[in-house]
């Protein structure tokens, strides 16, 4: 894991203990997040949860109402947006209307100088191509692709050659369809240029697939920091188990410890009691509160209609819930179904179409211990 601090030349973004109060809101609440150099780091979180205002921070728009922003080490406070070296682009594309397309993107370098050697319209030339728009340089911004518009936006923002670049739910007034194709874009364009990039969005999805490492955010602070795959498989807490992904978590008391890196847990709401994997070291004893998860793609449907009802019919090691079926939506490669067990749901993910009683079954080893609390 990324562990570098101030000194550390790799940091290109540095937050220190940045608050941002409005009246009794903390919209950002004692944030510490550190991006490195090349990176692309994406702020994840609900409708709230402060993505914009931390931008808004790292941009300059909004002073902290304490603790430090840093670039590259040196503090940012008190230095306006346009001397922080950063290029932003918001969720509205902003193209000036009355101007060409290559006319908006040469805007983007009025205050700065095109790099040496470099005439202007060979600058605005050569960012079209990056953004894969080369001819689009007459064309006026409104016969343009919402999608098309807002890599000019990108174009524009890059035109002056930031260190730094800050991506505002850049995506989220396009179609699904246009927001995959986009996505794939800016990835293309941040990895060819290598540029520090900072990216906000509601959508988890599209925070796994871009990101280098995601933030997911709640109530104004970072719950994890890590890897797309880490967070997925590995979430910190309750909330991004939850958040990113469909999930099953349960909570409820460990009644057995019956070998080194294993518990036996019943469910709050459950039938069966569970065995699940913890990791060795983790001391727990019976009567302490667990909560753990398990991906729907991990319960695996062991038997169908009428037998479920008689004898589970899971691989030997394996939990078996036995379970009905509430109801099914039907997604193209797979059909996302909820079950009734005991007082609660679960959601599994099947091939074939299921329906009555069943049996599902999850490896001790798929499930992940989220925290355990001793009583
Ligand atoms: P969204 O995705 O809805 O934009 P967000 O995660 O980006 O949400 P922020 O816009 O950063 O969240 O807002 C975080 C909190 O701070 C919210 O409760 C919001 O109402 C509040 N807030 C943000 N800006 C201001 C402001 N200028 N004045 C007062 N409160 C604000």
């Amino acid at each position: 894991e990324f562990d570098g601090d101030e000194t550390d030349p790799a940091v290109a973004v540095e937050l220190d203990g940045v608050t941002k109060r409005y009246g009794e809101t903390a919209a950002v609440d004692d944030v510490g997040l550190r991006v490195r150099e090349g990176e692309f780091f994406t702020l994840v979180g609900p409708s709230g949860c402060g993505k914009t205002t931390t931008l808004r921070l790292i941009a300059g728009f909004e002073e902290p109402t304490s603790g430090t922003v840093r670039f590259a080490g040196e503090s940012m406070s008190g230095v306006p947006p346009e001397d922080r070296d950063v290029g932003v682009v918001f969720q509205s594309y902003a193209l000036f209307p009355h101007m060409t397309v290559g006319e908006n993107v040469a805007y983007g370098l009025n205050f700065a100088d095109p790099p040496e050697g470099m005439t202007r319209d060979e600058r605005v030339a050569e960012l079209l191509e990056l953004v894969d728009l080369p001819d689009a340089a007459d064309r006026d911004p409104e016969s343009l692709s919402g999608g098309q518009q807002q890599r000019i936006a990108m174009a524009r923002a890059l035109a002056p050659g930031p260190d730094v670049l800050l991506l505002d739910e850049p995506m989220s007034a396009l179609d699904a369809r246009l927001r995959e194709r986009l996505r794939a874009q800016v990835k293309r364009i941040q990895s060819e240029l290598g540029i520090t990039t900072i990216y906000v969005t509601h959508d988890q999805e599209e925070a796994l697939a871009v990101s280098d490492r995601v933030a997911v955010m709640n109530g104004g602070t970072p719950e994890q920091v890590a890897p797309p795959r880490t967070v997925y498989r590995e979430p910190a807490t309750r909330f991004v188990a939850e958040f990113v992904g469909d999930n099953n978590v349960f909570a409820g008391s460990v009644v057995d410890t019956p070998a080194e890196g294993a518990i036996a847990v019943d469910v709050d709401g459950g039938d069966e009691t569970l065995r699940v994997r913890i990791d060795a070291g983790t001391a727990t004893s019976v009567g302490d509160r667990a909560v753990f998860c398990v991906r729907p793609e991990h319960l695996r449907v062991a038997s169908a209609g009428e037998a479920a009802g008689d004898e589970p019919a899971a691989p030997a090691g394996e939990n078996a819930l036995r379970a009905t079926v509430a109801s099914a939506e039907f997604l193209g490669e797979t059909t996302r179904v909820t079950l009734d067990w005991g007082d609660r749901e679960l959601l599994v993910r099947a091939v074939d179409p299921l329906d009555g009683a069943v049996t599902v079954g999850f490896d001790p080893g798929d499930a992940h211990v989220i925290e355990v609390e001793s009583r």
